[in-house]
C-alpha cells in the first residue's frame, strides 16, 4: 500500500461532532457518518454544521444489518444504554475497517468509546483533541465487574471487558 493511502484515515462521526463546537475542525478530514446520525440531530444548528460537512465531501451511509446485529449483540453484553445512531455509527466503522481502510470513530460520548473499546476500534474524543492529557482506562470483566490487569479475567477466563476512564485525582 502506497505510504498516502495507508495514512488516509476515514473519520467516522457520531452526533457530537455535529453539535459541539469543536467538532467542526474535523470537516477537512475524510468523514463518513450515517442516516441514523442525520435523523437524531434536533437543533437547527447542529442541522446547518451536518449540510456544511456534506458540502465539504463527508459520505453519508448505512451500515449492513448484519453489522448492526453484532454490534447490538456487543451492547448486549456491556449493558449501556445506546441510541441506534450510536449502534450505527460503531457498525459502520467495523464495516470499513474490514474492507481494511484506516478507521477512527469520532465521539464524546462514554458509552460509544466502550463499545469501541470493545470491538478493539480506535476513537477519539471531539472536545478534547489535541489536548495531551489523555483519559486513563480501567479494564474490567463485564461478568464479574472486577478489574483485569491481564488478557483473561482471572476469576471466570472469560475474554470480555469494558473500558471505563479512570476517575482523576484533583491535584490542589
Ligand atoms: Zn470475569
Amino acid at each position: 500500500m502506497p505510504e498516502n493511502e495507508k495514512e488516509q484515515i476515514v473519520h467516522v462521526l457520531d452526533t457530537s461532532v455535529f453539535i459541539k463546537p469543536e467538532g467542526r475542525k474535523f470537516s477537512d478530514k475524510v468523514c463518513v457518518t450515517t442516516y441514523s446520525v442525520m435523523d437524531e440531530l434536533q437543533s437547527l444548528e447542529s442541522k446547518v454544521v451536518f449540510d456544511m460537512f456534506l458540502k465539504k465531501g463527508m459520505a453519508l451511509m448505512h451500515p449492513s444489518e448484519e453489522k448492526m446485529k453484532e454490534v447490538e449483540r456487543g451492547v448486549e453484553k456491556l449493558g449501556d444504554r445506546v441510541s441506534k445512531a450510536d449502534v450505527s455509527v460503531v457498525a459502520l466503522a467495523l464495516e470499513l475497517r474490514e474492507k481494511g481502510k484506516n478507521v477512527v470513530v469520532v465521539t464524546d460520548d462514554y458509552s460509544v468509546q466502550n463499545l469501541c473499546s470493545f470491538f478493539k476500534m480506535e476513537f477519539t474524543p471531539v472536545a478534547t483533541q489535541g489536548i495531551r492529557e489523555r483519559v486513563e482506562w480501567v479494564k474490567k470483566c463485564i461478568y464479574c465487574n472486577i478489574s483485569v490487569e491481564e488478557d483473561e479475567c482471572p476469576r471466570c477466563g472469560m475474554h470480555d471487558f469494558r473500558f471505563v476512564p479512570r476517575k482523576k485525582k484533583r491535584l490542589k
